[in-house]
């Protein structure tokens, strides 16, 4: 089962989809693909799509 989460990079600000494996979120990173930043996944989330 996959999810869907918006995300928001930390440093651009520039927002984009991720999909993490599994259900546990803690400690799963994110490279932003517009500033190449790698920020926790769970930190960032606006909102589930
Ligand atoms: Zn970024």
């Amino acid at each position: 089962m996959s999810i869907l989460l918006l995300v928001q990079c930390p440093k651009c600000g520039n927002k984009m989809k991720a999909s993490p494996r599994g259900n546990n979120l803690s400690g799963k990173k994110k490279r932003c693909v517009y500033c190449g930043a790698t920020f926790s996944l769970r930190d960032r989330i606006i909102r589930q799509l």
